[in-house]
């Protein structure tokens, strides 16, 4: 059965000299395996490479050992990450976090329209590198089950406070009056305009997500709190974001 789908290869392995099993993020069912088979593959009808962060309409056999890519049609290759080690380890990051969270038949469109802009915004270096890794990981979180609860204090409602905590392994927010005094060292301090950056990228409509700005002490406070989310509810072990963080700022 011939089937079509549209998405961006994730991850890549060669399977021996001249086939490869590659990931695809699709818009229809979340991550799929192919494999992509002869050089013909490798090389589309418009003479680009298919790649890592190759965005396509991908024309696929549907067998009984799985999917082979038959024919792709290049929409966008985000070339421009690869100018940028930094830029294209987050890349990479982001393709892992991806795989380790599963975005099923349900999510998968939404999933791929963010990443599809982290990677745009990314590339054409429209946003800092932090804002956009912070989008990136809150809200896909967030669209895979690991959705944290911003919208009040857990016990009392309060919508706002000066002074609201959150508890980054409950995923829940609390007033400073409902705050139990053993947590106080567990929470992180979420100032006005912090809550309102972490509730703007939960609840925008992606057309939205990444129109916004933060101030730089905002944005650094921002990074750490969605990194240790990650870290507490996905995985502690990405290589790519290690490799990422070791590399010095430009
Ligand atoms: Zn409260």
């Amino acid at each position: 059965m011939q089937v079509e789908m549209t998405g961006i290869i994730i991850n890549e392995i060669d399977l021996n000299e001249s086939d490869k099993l590659i990931k695809i993020l699709t818009c229809e069912k979340g991550i799929i395996s192919a494999i992509a088979r002869r050089s013909k593959v490798y090389r589309n009808r418009q003479g680009g490479m298919l790649q890592l962060f190759a965005y396509c309409k991908f024309t696929l056999y549907l067998g009984k050992r799985g999917y082979i890519l038959n024919d792709s049609e290049i929409k966008e290759l985000f070339f421009e990450l690869r100018s940028n080690l930094k830029s294209l380890s987050l890349a990479q990051y982001f393709c892992q976090l991806c795989i380790a969270l599963k975005p099923d038949e349900e999510t998968s469109q939404e999933f791929l329209r963010v990443f599809l802009n982290s990677l745009f915004y990314l590339s054409k270096q429209k946003m800092s590198r932090a804002l956009v890794k912070s989008i990136f990981e809150i809200r896909t979180c967030s669209l895979c089950g690991y959705m944290p609860c911003l919208e009040s204090c857990a016990k009392c409602g309060a919508y706002e406070r000066d002074n609201m905590y959150f508890l980054v392994e409950s995923g829940k927010l609390f007033c400073e009056g409902c705050l139990s005094k053993g947590k106080v060292n567990a929470s992180f301090l979420l100032s006005s305009p912090l809550l309102y950056c972490l509730r703007y990228i939960l609840y925008s409509p992606v057309v939205k997500l990444f129109k916004f700005s933060v101030s730089a002490s905002a944005e650094e406070k921002l990074s750490f709190l969605t990194e240790k989310y990650v870290r507490l509810h996905v995985s502690d072990s990405f290589k790519s974001l290690e490799f990422y963080k070791s590399i010095p700022e430009d």
